[in-house]
């Protein structure tokens, strides 16, 4: 692969008490692909995910972000965190504060923005993923498709180099896993970095560039979605597969 590595684990192993959660992961993504994760429950992928902003240490190996290693701890740590932005399942907004407030408020406390650089920024981003009218509503007044989007500006508006992505449609009703996906679509297209959890194969098909299929904390498989979907290697990658195709 020609592109330069934004993100680089190697040998990467991590454990819950006797539970070896990551097993030698060895994974490269770089600037400007998309990779999405695959696997059935419980094989790792929300920790793989959250290890690479640093939200789980690990016992073994090294992660690298644009060549250096993540920081343990201090500013160093929170500006990594606004540099791989990360989108839940649940999506995380302050319910207390607007939509507008809610998409500011990092740039101004992490950031250091002046108040009315970050809301012109929100703004901007409000508007990318179709929300510029709901800036003065309260998440609870919005439906869930709309409250990921402004999780989606949110973690935008921190510039990130990377975005995680884990599971964001699954708390989502049907009519509004378009919506998300269509922004996340868009984001790969603009050329940003995203490593994306999901079982979304659609978006897998068309948006990714690779699909690493995760088992009991391994990596089975790397491959283009090309390959991956029409010629699994491992039979548990088959089996997974035939269950959600
Ligand atoms: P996935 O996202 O693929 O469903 P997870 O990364 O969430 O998988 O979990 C992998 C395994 O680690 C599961 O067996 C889960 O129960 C376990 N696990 C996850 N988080 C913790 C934790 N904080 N403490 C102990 N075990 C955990
Ligand atoms: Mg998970």
């Amino acid at each position: 692969m020609a592109v330069d590595p934004l993100i680089e684990l190697h040998d990467v192993n991590k454990y819950f008490g006797a539970l070896h959660v990551l097993q030698d992961i060895n994974l490269t993504v770089g600037k400007g692909e998309v990779v999405v994760i695959i696997g059935p429950s419980g094989s790792g992928k929300s920790t793989l995910c959250r290890t690479i902003n640093r939200l789980e240490t690990i016992e073994s190996g090294t992660i690298k972000l644009d060549g250096q290693p993540l920081p343990a701890e201090g500013k160093a740590l929170a500006k990594l965190r606004a540099e791989v932005g990360m989108v839940f399942q649940s999506f995380n907004l302050f319910a207390h504060k607007t939509v507008l407030q809610n998409v500011s408020l990092a740039q101004i406390k992490v950031r250091g923005r002046k108040k009315e650089e970050a809301d012109k920024r929100s703004r901007e981003l409000l508007d990318r993923v179709g929300l510029a009218s709901q800036a003065p509503k309260y998440p609870a007044q919005l439906s869930g498709g709309q409250q990921q989007r402004v999780a989606i500006a949110r973690a935008l508006a921190m510039n990130p180099k990377a975005l995680l992505f884990d599971e964001p449609t699954s708390a989502l009703d049907p009519e509004m896993i378009n919506e998300v996906l269509e922004v996340m679509q868009q984001l790969a297209r603009d050329g940003m970095t995203m490593v994306v959890v999901t079982h979304e194969m659609g978006f897998a098909r068309s948006a990714a560039n690779r699909v690493v299929f995760m088992s009991d904390g391994r990596i089975v498989e790397d491959r283009t979605p090309e390959e991956f979907f029409t010629n699994p290697r491992s039979d548990r990658a088959k089996d997974f597969l035939s269950k959600i195709l």
